[in-house]
């Protein structure tokens, strides 16, 4: 049995087992939460109260004392304090019906509009004073707002300074019932015990775990949010690195029971591939040729930044695996990625003659037939090389004479493996290969029980991307640039962080970029979006024409982040670029830059505030990703939210590698110290922590949903 193999740690599903019964209580017994609601919330993947505790905003909403209108922010959310002035007009477009009307102080106008809420005509009356909170637009010299919330001054004043959360929803539920739900799952649940020593919080200046599950829903304000995030995030670095530590302890040195040797295939690949292998490239095939060849198994890192080739360094490993008698397998974070390893792999068996790879490709995708006819190749050998996502490592995948195991892009999975096959008490040679490159002091912590190889040299003859950081009004000028790029016969990415209109104001969704860009860009211009939502044959479907350059343009969400190769892109243009971490930003430029001609990265910076503004510019300096990921570290300052910050790096759930290194670093020499005490975890005041420890949190994340 390939899964317990792995011990998956994971953001974003819940499955909490905590060690109070009323965290297993099923939501249905809460009072308020109906059959309907509980489905919509089992969708969700919230089944228990721990669940629903466990489920944290994506965001929040915070009530600013009110503005001028001269001092409204565009395509942010503002309030303002303006009385209504001119008449209240109602119209009709289609089957919507509109309502709009004038709002002002003695510094500007703004324009309202609500569709279908035609009751505002009588109850809005000229002559009065509200608190108009929304998204503000600029038309012309026209600041408006649509839909905006209207407030009362006595309703408005005491909100000032509070956040509000903002819940990742579904079709029929609403932000609200989430609310409500949460808070009569905390007074279900009661009072929780703390199951961290009391030292160890006081060092760190960390609030109880009780106050701080609370205030990362409700917080009082931002400092109070911080305060609630930095504790939970310490929860989840020190469990971790207890299990890092615990891994550690039983896969150290184990023998390596699938001895292999040279095989001709490699070197002659080598010598025939159009490029030269890069210096770093030729090292990191040493070092994992000595893990092979040598009396130990392999427990590998490669960290290379985004185009360092280490694609080929897969290839090579399988290979040998194969020539040498054993069946290998890659593993991607998504379905896309695998198949595009699958079809380069494939072409390069052909071209090069490497007969010994008998290549399969198996995801989720696949029909149940076709399925079932894959796992029966695996169980009888017939193939030897694996491509798939997390499909590969489910029961039912019973591998002939699996003995190497590789991950693409281990970030995305933070997978810790100990390679060892619980079902046969075997244990296979594990290889992670990983573009996020992590300052060298985390990643001994973060990657503790791997030998790191870092392949820290791009290919010769690339020419080094271009890159500018500019405001929404640089957007004419884009898209004229990536008319000129398409018609020279280039492909383009334009990265938009939602999925569809409404997800969060003032933030760019592909569906409606997508539109605007077909109606901006010349008809002959092949414009198409890209989002996990889509079905996984969809979604292929896209990236196949993609590479075939059937499609000029390329709206996507972030599932693009992922290792997808296509030499002939050769712009990126990032929308609302404030709202990722720089080491993201990264990896979204490195789709660019692959191949020999001029690539172009614009980051869309939507926000006005200077902070962000210095923090961006570092892309504008830098295409190093070593280097970025340092100053990620520098700069990443308190009060980002998380949920929007974070996505991409190692996968925890509110504790970010970089901003909370600090407590990365605490939480591995408390670990030691907790381990020091209680080597097994035995004793009661740590069974909380054995018991989270020992949850195998939940099986997988599904990044394609992203
Ligand atoms: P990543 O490290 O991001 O996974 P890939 O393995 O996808 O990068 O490689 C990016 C591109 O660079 C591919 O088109 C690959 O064929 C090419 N490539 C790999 N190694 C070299 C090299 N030594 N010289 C030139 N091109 C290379
Ligand atoms: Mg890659």
């Amino acid at each position: 049995m390939f899964m317990s193999g792995f011990i998956l740690y994971l953001k974003g599903c819940g499955v909490f087992v905590l060690g109070k019964r009323e965290f297993q209580e099923n939501i249905i017994e809460l009072k308020g939460i109906g059959e309907k609601t509980g489905k919509l919330f089992n969708k969700l993947g919230v089944y228990t109260c721990g669940d629903l505790l466990y489920y944290f905003p994506r965001g929040y909403d915070l009530f600013e004392e009110p503005k001028r209108a001269c001092d409204l922010k565009v395509n942010v959310i503002c309030a303002c304090r303006l009385t209504v002035i001119g008449s209240v007009t109602r119209r009709h477009v289609r089957n919507l019906s509109i309502v709009a009307f004038e709002a002002a102080d003695e510094t500007g106008r703004v324009k309202m509009t609500f569709f279908n809420a035609p009751y505002l005509v009588n109850s809005i009356k000229s002559g009065t004073t509200y608190i108009f909170r929304g998204v503000v637009h600029k038309k012309g010299n026209f600041f408006s707002m649509d839909h905006p919330k209207m407030y009362k001054e006595e309703e408005y004043m005491p909100l000032i300074g509070h956040l509000q959360p903002r819940y990742p929803l579904t079709k029929g539920m609403s932000n609200n019932t989430v609310m409500k739900s949460v808070e009569k799952a905390f007074i279900s649940v009661g009072k929780m015990q703390d199951f961290i020593p009391e030292e160890y919080l006081d060092k760190l200046d960390l609030i109880g775990f009780s106050e701080a599950l609370h205030g990362i829903h409700f917080p009082e304000n931002a400092s109070k949010l911080e305060d609630a995030r930095r504790r939970l995030a310490y929860n989840e670095f020190l469990v971790f690195v207890l299990k890092l530590r615990l891994l550690k302890r039983a896969g150290e040195e184990v023998k390596n029971q699938y001895p292999m040797m040279e095989v001709a295939d490699t070197t002659r690949l080598i010598e025939s591939l159009p490029y030269r292998l890069t210096g770093a490239q030729m090292r990191a095939w040493e070092d994992i040729k000595s893990d092979l060849f040598g009396p130990y198994v392999m427990n590998r890192l490669i960290q290379g930044d985004v185009g360092s080739g280490k694609t080929v360094l897969a290839l090579l490993a399988l290979l040998t695996a194969a020539a040498n008698g054993y069946q290998g397998a890659l593993m991607a974070p998504t379905e896309v990625l695998a198949a595009q390893h699958y079809e380069s792999f494939k072409e390069i068996i052909k071209k090069y003659k490497l007969n010994n790879l008998k290549i399969a490709l198996l995801t989720g995708a696949l029909s149940a037939k076709d399925k079932k006819e894959v796992q029966r190749q695996i169980s009888e050998g017939e193939v030897n090389c694996i491509i798939g996502t997390n499909a590969l490592i489910q029961d039912k995948v019973n591998y002939k004479n699996l003995a190497l195991v590789i991950t693409d892009e281990q970030h995305r999975f933070g997978v810790r493996q100990r390679g060892t096959f619980a079902g046969k008490g075997e244990s296979t040679h594990v290889l992670a290969m990983s573009a996020t490159p992590i300052p060298r002091t985390l990643a001994i912590i973060l990657y503790g029980d791997l030998s790191i190889s870092v392949v820290d040299e791009l290919p010769v003859g690339r020419l080094p991307i271009k890159n500018c950081v500019v405001g929404p009004n640089y957007r004419p000028t884009a898209y004229k640039f990536i008319g000129d790029q398409v018609n020279a016969g280039h492909q383009v990415y334009v990265i938009c962080p939602m999925i569809e209109e409404g997800e969060l104001d003032g933030v760019e969704n592909v569906t409606s970029y997508t539109q605007m860009l077909r109606a901006t860009l010349s008809e002959s211009v092949n414009v198409e979006m890209l989002h996990g939502k889509m079905k996984p044959a969809q979604k292929d479907a896209i990236m196949e024409a993609f590479a075939r350059r059937d499609i000029d343009v390329l709206v996507s969400t972030t599932v693009i982040e992922v290792g997808i190769n296509v030499p002939n892109a050769t712009v990126m243009m990032i929308e609302n670029s404030e709202r990722f971490g720089l080491s993201q930003l990264h990896q979204l430029r490195g789709r660019v830059g692959r191949g020999v001609d001029q690539s172009y990265c614009i980051f869309i910076n939507s926000s006005e505030d200077e902070d962000t503004a210095k923090r961006l510019d570092v892309m504008n300096k830098t295409n190093d990703g070593f280097k970025i990921a340092e100053e990620d570290l520098k700069q990443r300052g308190p009060g980002d939210l998380f949920g929007v910050r974070q996505s991409g790096e190692l996968c925890f759930r509110v504790g970010d590698i970089y901003h909370d290194s600090d407590l990365v670093r605490a939480s591995a020499s408390d670990a030691d110290m907790i381990l020091k005490l209680d080597p097994e975890l035995e004793l009661p005041q740590h069974s909380v922590l054995k018991e989270l420890v020992n949850t195998k949190s939940a099986d997988f994340v599904d990044f394609t949903t992203l």
